[in-house]
């Protein structure tokens, strides 16, 4: 496969071909996010990516899932989706799923009828950054979106029938936002009742302006304890029935898998363990190796 540049993808689609559709992140501007920071975002020529898939299938024999890459394959028009979605279809008839990342804002672009055509032509399932559901937190790590914005992106996907992971990081809000990050983050999750949830843990390297601005002073991290208080005040106000709740990056102090809400106390119980020093807090020897 030809790729330009790094390539990103979710942890859950580890056995996927992946083709990038777009190349970088068309915002490219979260201060603690350097996934795409060398590319300069374009729209990837659809004869170069029919061309992948058409490579792929005369390389694999079985091909049973596709991630469309690069940040926000979504960003591109609905006919171009359609175009490779109906080509995966008709040249890749044993896949079973089609996903990708997509932003707020190119979800909010699609009217929910193009949504539902994607849904239709085989768009299983978007992977969709929260981050916080902090107006204040968002605006410090100038994600461009507002909890609201995120939310009704969010809304707008599931009501097109398409599947939903959404993604948020513990610490984000450093020392000063802690609370109010953990409780409004739970709020967003609550309205947007995602398929699934997933928590990484920010850490501290990379060449991000978030990390100059904690080298200057500027920003506190949390320690591995008040990382886990930020998750116990997390798990104490979300209500999310249904939702696969996932915490076991290689980021996270502590590892949490779960359903909401009828896991939340075992959750719970599990982050008192690890404040009460019964289960060690991963040690950034293993989480550096990010
Ligand atoms: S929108 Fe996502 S990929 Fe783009 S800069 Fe922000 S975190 Fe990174």
């Amino acid at each position: 496969m030809r790729y330009e540049g790094r390539v990103f993808r979710p942890p859950s689609e580890a056995y996927s071909l992946i083709v990038q559709v777009t190349v970088g992140c068309s915002h490219n501007k979260c201060t603690f996010c350097d996934m795409y920071s060398e590319k300069q975002f374009h729209i990837r020529p659809m004869k170069d990516i029919l061309e992948d898939f058409q490579m792929a299938r005369d390389a694999y024999k079985y091909i049973g899932r596709v991630f469309l890459a690069d940040g926000d394959a979504l960003i591109r028009k609905t006919e171009d989706l359609l175009t490779i979605l109906n080509f995966i279809k008709d040249k890749i008839p044993e896949c079973e799923r089609v996903t990708s990342y997509g932003t707020p804002k190119a979800v909010l672009n699609k009217t929910p009828e193009e949504l539902k055509q994607l849904h239709d032509a085989g768009l299983q399932m978007i992977y969709m950054g929260l981050e916080s559901g902090s107006d204040k937190v968002l605006e410090y790590v100038k994600k461009g979106e507002t909890a609201d914005s995120i939310v009704e992106a969010g809304l707008k996907v599931k009501e097109a029938g398409i599947k939903l992971s959404v993604t948020a990081i513990s610490g984000l809000g450093g020392k000063a936002m802690w609370q109010e990050h953990a409780i409004k983050t739970a709020e967003a999750f609550t309205k947007m009742k995602p398929d699934y949830i997933g928590f990484l843990t920010l850490a501290m390297d990379g060449e991000v302006p978030l990390v100059q601005e904690w080298r200057a002073g500027r920003f506190a991290q949390l320690t591995p304890e008040e990382v886990a208080e930020e998750m116990l005040l997390f798990m104490e106000h979300v209500d999310s029935e249904g939702t696969i709740f996932r915490a076991n990056h290689i980021s996270n102090y502590v590892n949490l898998a779960g359903t909401l809400n009828k896991d939340k106390k075992m959750m719970i119980e599990r982050l008192k363990l690890a404040l009460d020093k019964k289960i060690p807090f991963k040690s950034e020897d293993v989480r550096n190796t990010i």
